[in-house]
């Protein structure tokens, strides 16, 4: 269990990159984990938490919320619009907006409910084909179209190609924000968190170096 470990390198970066201590959001990514290492993260005072999928986070953050206070939830996988409903009712930050389909169900919504999650647009940076996320080039329309709509734009996010050098593409999200006026950068993996603070990142989602690797 390295959560000290990873606070103490993300400030670190923080002094590096010459940004306050923290300005950077650590988001501990418990997708798959077991519920005893989520207990030991959470019994160390960290609160905030990513997962990739409604249904797991349904199934298991209950349980938790009623021993531990103040735990915020930021969803971080693909969004289906069927499951749009239950993603606003247990998440606190939606990082994956990246269609105008879910837009539009996520600020029906929010019009039904007064209220909705901060939400990221999520930029497919590297321009993969199999990659959820709006093209760079499609990125300014999008965001104008969710701002129409009133959602709660905070940021961007994005996940690098996996074996590219991430610094471009965090400067290309960065780019993108900046003039777009939105402050949120939601960047940096275990991998990679660093680079990502030095690139002005504000929500690092790192999970296996914090929990231990996802697979066995
Ligand atoms: C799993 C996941 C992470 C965390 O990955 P690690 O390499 O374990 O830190 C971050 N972001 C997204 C979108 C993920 O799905």
């Amino acid at each position: 269990m390295s959560l000290d470990h990873i606070r103490q390198r993300l400030q670190q970066a923080e002094t590096a990159a010459g940004r306050p201590a923290g300005a950077v959001q650590l988001i501990a990514v418990s997708k798959v984990q077991p519920a005893a290492r989520v207990a030991a993260v959470l019994e160390q005072g960290h609160r905030l938490f990513g997962e990739n999928r409604v249904q797991e986070a349904q199934g298991r953050w209950p349980d938790f919320q009623a021993p531990f206070d103040g735990i915020a939830l930021h969803l971080i996988g693909p969004l289906q619009t069927n499951k749009a409903r239950a993603a606003v009712q247990m998440f606190d930050a939606i990082h994956t907006l990246d269609r105008p389909k879910l837009a539009q169900a996520l600020a029906r919504l929010a019009q039904e409910r007064g209220a909705c999650p901060d939400l990221f647009v999520q930029v497919n940076t590297g321009a993969e084909p199999q990659k959820a996320g709006v093209m760079p080039d499609a990125a300014d329309d999008f965001i104008a179209q969710a701002r129409a709509m009133d959602l709660p734009l905070v940021g961007l996010m994005c996940i690098p190609p996996v074996d590219a050098d991430p610094a471009p593409h965090f400067a290309l999200l960065a780019e993108v924000a900046a003039r777009n006026g939105l402050a949120g950068l939601s960047m940096g993996m275990s991998g990679d968190f660093e680079t990502a603070v030095a690139l002005g990142a504000t929500h690092v989602r790192v999970g296996s170096a914090i929990f231990g690797a996802r697979d066995g």
